[in-house]
């Protein structure tokens, strides 16, 4: 499947990894719209949120609760941070693999100007 995001799970195209397991992979945004941009991935290929499934429901708790962490360990739990799924084209969505944004890491000046959306 030409999906950029399976070539990165399968180690066939290189990435910034900063966590892994079973079924998530999270790796740094190659374009980053924040001190911290991370991609929360499930190594299923989902093409996006309109495509989830009943069956799918503890890979989306899974996918939350690495996003929580990974927070945490990146250390913008306390100071905040955005969590974006675009949903389709119309929305800015350009890789058809669900991947989760996670943006922080934003100076107290840069508050104000941090995106509404990624
Ligand atoms: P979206 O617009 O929600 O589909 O977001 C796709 C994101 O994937 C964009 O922010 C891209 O910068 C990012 N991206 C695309 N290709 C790669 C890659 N090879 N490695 C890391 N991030 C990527
Ligand atoms: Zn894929």
């Amino acid at each position: 499947m030409d999906c950029v995001f399976c070539k990165i799970i399968d180690k066939k195209i290189p990435a910034d990894i900063v966590y892994e397991d079973d079924k998530i992979i999270v790796f740094k945004d190659i374009k980053p719209l924040a001190p911290i941009h991370l991609l929360i991935v499930p190594k299923k290929h989902i093409p996006s949120v309109d495509h989830f499934e009943m069956r799918d429901k503890e890979l989306i708790g899974e996918i939350f609760l690495t996003a929580q962490k990974i927070a945490r360990d990146q250390s913008v739990a306390k100071s905040g941070y955005k969590l974006v799924f675009n949903v389709g084209e119309g929305a800015g969505q350009i890789v058809n693999h669900l991947h989760l944004h996670l943006l922080g890491g934003w100076s107290k000046a840069e508050e104000s100007e941090s995106p509404g959306m990624p």
